[in-house]
């Protein structure tokens, strides 16, 4: 068997009403290119049929691998997962839902030729994704390019191409938080948009519920950017500046107005309310950071595998 040139990888959670048509239009794209490809299809834990569609396809087509995670792990892990068993020179990243068009593919491997290592997909528009949905991504893009220690592009997904160079950097990696898009900036080379309109997903429910998705934004911002940290020395400053005015007003009052007993309830809980405020949000970022380090510490592995199929010529390499 001849090594394949291009990977694709996908990530199924709950897809079985999407994976007939998600077959569909990646096998027309692979039967296109020029050199031999290989499907990855990551099975993050799904609960309904996916898996059991997986294992047909990869009877009925060889270019189709798979790898079953034994649980969900997340989209980000199922990524990881997939990225550590690749063979081709090339890897391209997309979702089940058909939201990220492989027909976009070709336009990304002409300018991988003209020598970009990274070509991620950028989305123009969202078409029919709720308007919630649209705030929270454009405000938190925009956010995190301005507080990210690195320049990670705004409204870009994981929909990108990398070449080898690149994956074998980011397999090498140990850990544990794996924000891809962060990272997959984070190593440099030379790195280009292509722009897209993102479609709707075609069938099925959105699978990163608000939860999810609010755990990766926070996720996101935590390990790219230490500013949060900063933030709750600021707004600590702040405070002890209200309070020093206070003080000073205080004893300004008692000189002027030695007859007018202070009485001021109000500022008292508003005050011991901000306060209580300031320090549980600090904590808590603390936290954020402190519960990173835990997780690294620990040192699990990112995800145990239930099973792997269609890798045969395959250097297993397991991440530590
Ligand atoms: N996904 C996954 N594990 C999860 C959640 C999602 O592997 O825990 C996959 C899902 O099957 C899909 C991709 O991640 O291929 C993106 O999910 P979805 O379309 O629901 O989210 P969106 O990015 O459109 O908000
Ligand atoms: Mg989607």
């Amino acid at each position: 068997m001849v090594l394949p040139k291009y990977t694709l990888i996908i990530p199924i959670y709950d897809e079985e009403e999407t994976i007939a048509a998600l077959y569909g239009r990646v096998s027309a794209l692979m039967d296109r290119l020029d050199a031999p490809s290989e499907l990855i299809l990551v099975n993050d834990g799904s609960r309904d049929r996916s898996l059991q569609l997986i294992r047909e396809l990869h009877d009925r087509d060889p270019r189709v691998c798979y790898l079953s995670l034994a649980r969900n792990f997340g989209h980000q892990i199922a990524v990881t997962a997939g990225l550590n068993y690749v063979r081709g020179r090339v890897i391209v990243i997309l979702d089940a839902d058909l939201q990220d068009p492989p027909e976009l593919i070709p336009a990304m491997l002409e300018k991988w030729r003209q020598g970009y290592q990274v070509v991620y997909a950028q989305r123009t528009q969202r078409r029919k994704e709720g308007w919630f949905k649209r705030l929270t991504a454009f405000v938190f893009y925009r956010l995190l390019k301005q507080l990210a220690d690195v320049d990670i592009p705004t409204d870009t997904g994981d929909f990108c191409l990398m070449d080898r160079q690149v994956v074998d950097l980011l397999n090498a990696m140990p850990e544990r938080n794996r924000y891809i898009r962060g990272l997959r900036s984070w190593v440099g080379f030379s790195q280009t948009a292509i722009q897209f309109e993102r479609d709707p997903r075609i069938a099925g429910d959105v699978k990163y519920t608000f939860h999810k998705s609010l755990g990766l934004a926070i996720n996101g911002l935590v390990s790219f950017s230490k500013v949060p940290l900063r933030i709750s020395t600021y707004v600590g400053l702040f405070a002890a500046l209200v309070a020093i005015v206070m003080m000073l007003l205080t004893f300004y009052w008692r000189i002027a107005y030695p007859a007018s007993p202070l009485t001021g309830l109000t500022i008292i809980v508003v005050a011991i309310f901000f306060l209580g405020a300031v320090q549980l949000l600090s904590i808590g970022i603390l936290g954020e950071y402190i519960g990173r380090i835990y997780e690294e510490v620990k040192n699990r592995p990112l995800y145990t595998l239930s099973e792997v199929a269609g890798f045969e010529q395959q250097k297993f390499s397991v991440p530590q």
